[in-house]
């Protein structure tokens, strides 16, 4: 049994708990139970937390790139040895299955290690000058960030947040969700305990809409990192335009899945139904769309229903489990709506369209084919267990519907002809695309969008370079 820890914000490396502060509760989405109270931080706190920023980054910009490869390196292997406990209470905390919460404690570790390399190749240049003259090109950390994380990856959302920042030199200021807020601590501890001094990584909590216009508001954070949807987030690039704030975006996707009849359709059902309701749905890369060429649509649509029928939902911590509950009872509702919304203007429901149980925020894995363009769910990102499945004739069709949308994160593709992969790959809209695969993020590949799903890239050597600033010396 894991046992649910105490919460607690950490402002200047000290643990700040509840004592008169107002509190958000924290609920098992499987049961419905409380797990847990979080303080939520009064002006005070997010002042003194701005305090210590600012301090931090004048102690950690003047770190040397071996010190913070020690601390990345030292907080990796503390996340490896801590990986059970911290996975069970991400389960507990968001619903997703141990197995799923496992894969982003390795996916923050392989992270911070591919940081730890990463930050010690940060490299000006000299610029040839004639004698007596030198010019040289520098790479600073751009300063303190305020970094917002949402729910649906408790553990590995945090982890980009602080470890970009911290390999770059800069300090960090997070907000993690308060709906899971374990999850954000459980990573930061083991920064702090690999030795990162605690005025260098700080984790807030508080009504949201308040903590952002607090840090925003104050010139000594000077970059905004989100994670979130693009309503908040277009309001978050508002707030921070004002002081000219640099930014990072990670909005919401709608993610088109094309599938041209020169595959193997049992291929593609067995990677991508597992993909689809992965995190019940709630993944900003999620395969949302269904683009299926017109010939195996109903053969696809028929493995589709069925393989999403089987899947065992339930509680996460159950090993046999393959879905657990939706994050919160936001959701629900919210899938409710959109598949009534769909059914209405004639789209087909083969599979789930209900909820399931009587505790608990569960919705049965979802299969609509036929959806009309002007339905709600076509044109909004789901971010639950819904799949669309729609039938198209040819290429050019199936690219226009992938690129309909004003989002443009993640588009998958199944087709073995080589010359229309390389279309597709060109064509497409989105920020990260893969052909005949479903694996769209690795720690050395950048990971973000185009068009509303934001700007900016997490990961990979892009990861570092966001959290930079470039000056040029010109010496005589
Ligand atoms: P939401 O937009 O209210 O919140 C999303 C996240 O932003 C949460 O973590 C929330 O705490 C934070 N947030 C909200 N208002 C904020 C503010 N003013 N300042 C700072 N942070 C703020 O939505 P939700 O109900 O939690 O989630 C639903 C939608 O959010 C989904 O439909 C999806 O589009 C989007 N979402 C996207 C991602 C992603 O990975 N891109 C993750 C979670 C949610």
């Amino acid at each position: 049994m894991t046992a649910y820890p105490q919460l607690h914000m950490m402002i200047d490396g000290e643990r700040v708990a509840a004592g008169d502060r107002a509190t958000h509760r924290v609920i098992n989405p499987a049961t419905g139970e409380t797990l847990g109270e979080l303080p939520l931080a009064t002006a005070a706190d997010l002042d003194r937390a701005l305090e210590a920023a600012q301090r931090g980054f004048r102690r950690w910009r003047n770190s040397s790139a071996q010190e913070r490869a020690a601390v990345l390196q030292g907080a990796a292997r503390l996340l490896m040895e801590r990986a059970d406990t911290i996975a069970r209470i991400a389960t507990m905390e968001e619903g997703k299955t141990v197995a799923e919460a496992k894969a982003e404690v390795g996916m923050v570790a392989g992270l911070f290690n591919f940081y730890a390399g990463e930050c010690q190749r940060i490299y000006g240049r000299t610029l040839v000058r004639p004698a007596g003259l030198r010019s040289i090109v520098t790479k600073e950390p751009v300063g303190p960030v305020a970094a917002f994380a949402p729910w649906n990856f408790p553990l590995s959302n945090p982890g980009r947040k602080l470890g970009a920042p911290i390999a770059a030199g800069c300090s960090v200021i997070l907000k993690s969700a308060e709906e899971t807020p374990a999850s954000a601590l459980g990573v930061l501890q083991c920064l702090l305990d690999a030795g990162l001094p605690g005025d260098v990584a700080q984790a807030v909590f508080g009504v949201p809409d308040e903590v952002s216009r607090h840090l925003l508001a104050s010139p000594i954070i000077r970059k905004l990192s989100f994670t979130g949807s693009t309503v908040i987030g277009r309001h978050l690039l508002k707030l921070a335009a004002d002081d000219l704030k640099r930014t990072t975006m990670e909005l919401g996707g709608h993610g088109p899945v094309l599938v041209f009849d020169d595959v193997d359709t049992g291929r593609v059902l067995d990677a991508m139904v597992p993909h689809k309701f992965r995190n019940a749905g709630q993944v900003c890369v999620a395969p949302t769309r269904f683009i299926v060429q017109q010939d195996i649509f109903d053969d696809f649509v028929q493995g589709f229903a069925e393989r999403a029928a089987a899947l065992k939902v339930g509680n996460g911590l159950d090993p046999d489990v393959r879905m657990g509950p939706l994050a919160n009872p936001r959701r629900p509702d919210a899938m409710e709506k959109m598949v009534a919304d769909a059914v209405a203007r004639g789209a087909k429901l083969h599979t789930g369209g209900e909820r399931l149980g009587n505790q608990g925020f569960f919705y049965a894995p979802t299969v609509l084919s036929n959806v009309p363009l002007d339905a709600e769910i076509m044109n909004e990102e789901p971010f639950g267990p819904v799949a669309i499945l729609n039938p198209y004739v040819g290429e050019e069709e199936m690219i226009a519907e992938a690129n309909r949308l004003p989002y443009g994160l993640a588009a998958y593709n199944w087709t073995d002809n080589a010359a229309r992969q390389r279309r597709l790959a060109r064509e497409l809209e989105a920020g990260m695309i893969t052909i005949n695969n479903i694996s769209v993020g690795a720690p050395d590949s950048p990971f973000g969008g185009v068009k509303w799903s934001g700007h900016g890239s997490e990961d990979g050597p892009e990861g570092i370079e966001a959290c930079l600033v470039t000056k040029a010396v010109h010496e005589a």
